[in-house]
């Protein structure tokens, strides 16, 4: 039994119109599922993904409008990578970002920078067999355009209180001293620690809130359990309608979920009309009319990308 790697990451923004905006309009991801967050139906949940919204290359988005910056500490995500093919498709991402008059860090292999509220994101040139993940973007050749998340960075004081979990429980294999590679069949990821500054984080707008690993869906029960034998706290089983979630805390103190690779987002529209509507779980349906207009109007993600 082997997690599948990462599949999905989840932050808070404060500006939901900028969001999309920048994920789909700069980096060209898709907006696969506009959604509402199920403790609160009057902010939005977003996901962006490649083409067909496959686990691997989701990131999602907490709507807190007004929220205030975070700021990434001890026990928090601070970074998260995508994979793009090649050091031209890097020349071309500091291009469009630099033209979008985002700040990037260069260096061979990647390319670091933020999103509009302080998210540490990074496009990293990795060699793998990996099915590349990728969104069609009139602007983004698909040789040059991301192609599915590669890592997540988090900041720890003692990353060896969470080995055990990690490798005994988990099967996170070790590589190098506060690094595990995640790897199933089709896909793997890498999670790492680094040593966090001396100020603590805040959560809010620019933060990571966790991390989604990705389960078969037959294995789910068995991988709670397995935390749960291992002296973490997993939450029961949560139906999110596109994939089942259970979440704990590790003991470093990031917010780990273990969600199934399935259903998918084309359980409740179809695939080529994806994100175009408000989707809302079958529990809050009857309430669309009086939660349509106290959304905030969001862009077209699509004429964001023809623009
Ligand atoms: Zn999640």
């Amino acid at each position: 039994m082997k997690l599948e790697g990462i599949h999905h990451v989840t932050s808070i923004t404060a500006d939901a119109p900028r969001n999309v905006e920048f994920y789909a309009g700069t980096l060209g991801l898709r907006l696969v599922k506009k959604s509402v967050n199920q403790d609160d139906p009057t902010v939005y949940h977003l996901f962006y993904a490649d083409e067909l919204g496959r686990a691997g290359s989701d990131m999602t988005f907490f709507e807190y409008p007004g929220a205030r910056r975070g700021r990434a500490g001890a026990g928090m995500i601070h970074r998260v990578t995508f994979r793009v093919a090649s050091e031209e498709a890097l020349d071309f991402w500091e291009k469009r970002l630099g033209a979008d008059g985002v700040t990037v860090e260069r260096e061979e292999g990647s390319l670091r920078f933020e999103d509009p509220e302080g998210l540490g994101l990074e496009l990293a040139v990795v060699e793998t067999d990996d099915e590349p993940l990728i969104a069609d973007h009139p602007e983004i050749p698909k040789e040059l355009a991301l192609q599915g998340f590669d890592s997540v960075r988090a900041y720890a004081h003692n990353p060896d209180a969470s080995r055990s979990l990690f490798e005994e429980a988990l099967v996170f294999e070790p590589d190098g001293d506060a690094s595990w590679e995640i790897r199933g069949e089709k896909r793997g990821s890498t999670y790492s620690y680094d040593t966090p500054l001396p100020e603590p984080g805040i959560q809010g707008a620019g933060t990571v809130h966790h991390v989604a690993w990705a389960s078969q869906m037959d294995e789910h029960e068995a991988w709670r359990e397995r935390a749960l034998q291992a002296g973490a706290a997993p939450t029961p089983v949560i139906d999110r309608f596109y994939f089942k979630s259970v979440y704990f805390r590790e003991p470093s103190g990031v917010l780990f979920e273990i969600a199934t690779i399935g259903p998918g987002f084309a359980t409740d529209e179809p695939l080529e009309h994806l994100g175009e509507r408000l989707s809302l779980p079958p529990d809050y349906e009857h309430l669309r009319e009086q939660l349509e207009p106290v959304l905030t109007p969001l862009p077209d993600p699509r004429a964001v990308c023809a623009r």
